[in-house]
């Protein structure tokens, strides 16, 4: 028997998973913030299979605006001009219900529309679909996640036919190779970043490399950080393809037997000379060459990107670029490899399969 709950932080796409105990509990001491009022204790749950116990610090003070001035109970307001006043659930639930119906047998259904986030949790999203779909008659229900992670999802779906990214956080422990581009992983995802770089400081082989015109935590942590010009991302991506031809790291089987128009590919990017890149991308031909032979030379990548790629223009065939790197060199579909697209809410893929 525990007094805990557990639940998950709501916070980042890591989605961690906590415990939370009650302020004060029979025959313990009670919890109490530095000013001494009493707060819900928070810490990470050691059975979670992502975050494994850890939480960072936003996750682990999660508890503190409970204490604060949050909505505990339903207010309206019949006009802008108005106060907000207190009524009770029943009022405020006829409203709303009165309100739907009022729309609905004036303008029809597909008047109304329901619009979730990543933050639900997939039975949450079920639910909300019965009500629209089922209950309502309109299919006018999406999620914040499917603007979120559109162009990662667009790329899977051009490169792969299907949008699930094909990697899982295991993967963090077994890279040889983790290209990170476009995401600030320390600070945006951070339990995910510790996990990677425990490993990368574990495994001395394991390299890192950080793709990012800001000099970012996450950045200071790589052995190579790339800090490309903006939008230049392309051109870097597919100099490191002609450097991985040209040098042979290609594997010709996987190519083969599970990729289309390779010929078409290798056409492209045979314009993308290492003096060409270098100077669009305004880096060093050493440094893109390092990339390229970290690349080369490891038996499992892992690449991880997030809004800097997914939120910028050309998402989509920046996305593609990563997973051409992977289709070309056989780096997908093993322990440790694969291209990772970071979500930024924990349940942006639920938002949009539900
Ligand atoms: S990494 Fe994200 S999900 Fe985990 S505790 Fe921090 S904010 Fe919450």
């Amino acid at each position: 028997m525990t007094d805990s709950t557990k639940t998950l932080c709501p916070y980042c796409g890591v989605g961690c998973g906590l415990e939370v105990s009650p302020p004060a509990a029979l025959g313990k001491a009670t919890n109490r913030d530095s000013q001494g009022t009493p707060i819900w204790k928070v810490r990470g749950d050691k059975s979670h299979p992502s975050s494994q116990g850890m939480v960072c610090v936003k996750g682990a003070t999660i508890s503190e605006p409970l204490t604060k001035n949050r909505l505990r109970y339903p207010m309206v307001r019949d006009s802008l001009n108005e106060e907000f006043r207190r009524v009770s659930w029943e009022e405020a639930l006829e409203k709303i219900a009165d309100r739907i119906q009022t729309v609905r047998l004036s303008q029809g259904a597909d008047a109304i529309c329901m619009y979730g986030s990543g933050q639900f949790q997939t039975e949450d999203y079920y639910v909300a679909q019965k009500l629209m779909k089922g209950c309502l008659g309109t299919n006018n229900f999406d999620a914040n996640s499917r603007l979120c992670m559109s162009s990662a999802v667009s790329g899977y779906v051009q490169s792969f036919g299907s949008d699930g990214p094909p990697c899982c956080y295991e993967d963090l422990d077994l890279t040889d190779c983790a290209f990170l581009i476009g995401t600030n992983t320390a600070e945006c995802h951070p339990i995910v970043f510790n996990r990677l770089h425990k490993h990368c400081k574990q495994d001395r082989n394991a390299k890192m490399v950080v793709v990012d015109p800001r000099r970012t935590p996450t950045a200071e942590a790589a052995d190579l950080h790339l800090a490309i010009r903006p939008g230049t991302d392309i051109d870097l991506l597919n100099g490191i393809a002609h450097l991985l031809m040209r040098w042979g790291y290609v594997d010709t089987q996987f190519i083969d037997d599970c990729t289309a128009n390779f010929p078409a590919f290798a056409e492209v990017i045979q314009h993308y000379t290492p003096e060409v890149v270098a100077r669009k991308c305004d880096i060093q031909i050493d440094d893109l060459e390092t990339a390229a032979r970290y690349w080369g030379e490891s038996q499992r990548v892992l690449s991880l990107w997030s809004m800097g790629v997914n939120q910028s223009s050309e998402g989509t065939a920046k996305v593609r670029s990563i997973i051409n790197l992977h289709l070309m060199t056989g780096q997908i579909g093993k322990p440790g490899a694969g291209p990772f697209s970071l979500t930024g809410q924990p349940n942006a893929m639920g938002g949009r399969e539900a």
